[in-house]
């Protein structure tokens, strides 16, 4: 599933392609993504002033509004030359002066919208909690956001609400990098603990950006999927092996739904003091 760190990789990638371009014409080959997308002709001949990211969504600001592109679970977007043949799973084709932005999505819980105003006046996007790598995230603001929470410190962490963008992978990295037990209540942390978590987690997308950025496969013309990129991960996906830390076997539970891998050894059950 692309996360924070892909969706970024996505939007540095295709920029350069369609900022300030004409849209030119879309043309929609399946409408029943997550949402049917329906979107006006009259965005035909309108430029994309900007390709921005709020959260998981990929923005293309326009002087009459604003495409909102979301990934879905399993969706990707690459530039490819308007006479580029179709595969299984292209659903839409933004085209630009013989450009096409093409969003594929074989599970098709992506999403393409148009509205008119400012994004953040958006339903999606109204409710969204600060981006993790803002200043607005800070230690101040998870201790004073997780008071009273009797939710666990991962679900809240992941709760696009108090934060945006942090997928299960990033909050299982965070919290162990952080050395917090994911099952702990978001109200019992500390502040230091809020503030180690902060920091934690805006390291770790920045490095996965990061190399994001340096492993960015070509988005232009046919071939794989672009953009996504495997990091090195500490606890995610590592059950039953053992702690880089301190060598004992990582766990794994089922918490939300979800699931999550840590150390019992490195990661305290309390918020510290
Ligand atoms: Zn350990």
């Amino acid at each position: 599933m692309p996360e924070l760190p892909e969706v970024e990789t996505t939007r540095a990638g295709i920029r350069p392609y369609i900022k300030g371009k004409t849209l030119t014409s879309f043309h929609v080959r399946q409408k029943l993504l997550r949402w049917p997308v329906e979107l006006p002709n009259t965005i035909k001949g309108k430029s994309v002033d900007e390709v921005e990211r709020r959260g998981k969504y990929i923005l293309l600001r326009m002087a009459s509004g604003c495409l909102i592109i979301h990934l879905g679970m399993s969706g990707s977007l690459r530039i490819v030359q308007g006479s580029a043949a179709v595969s299984q799973h292209d659903h839409l084709d933004l085209t630009f002066d013989g450009l096409s932005l093409r969003l594929n999505d074989p599970r098709r819980f992506g999403s393409v919208h148009f509205h008119k105003g400012i994004p953040e006046t958006h339903w999606l996007l109204h409710k969204l909690g600060p981006e993790p790598l803002g200043e607005e995230f800070s230690e101040d603001y998870l201790f004073r956001q997780s008071r009273r929470k009797r939710v666990s410190v991962k679900s809240f962490l992941m709760d696009s609400s108090v934060v945006v963008g942090v997928g299960n992978i990033y909050a299982t990295e965070a919290l162990f990098s952080a050395r917090i037990r994911p099952t702990v209540r978001a109200g019992n942390l500390s502040r230091k603990a809020c503030g180690n978590l902060v920091s934690e987690t805006k390291r770790i997308l920045q490095a996965a950006i990061k190399l994001g950025g340096t492993t960015l496969r070509d988005y232009v013309g046919a071939g794989g999927k672009p953009g996504y990129f495997t990091q090195s991960l500490n606890a995610y996906g590592r059950e039953g092996r053992p702690c880089r830390v301190c060598g004992d076997v990582l766990q794994r539970i089922i918490l939300s739904q979800r699931s999550t891998v840590f150390c019992g050894t490195c990661q305290v059950r309390f918020g510290w003091s």
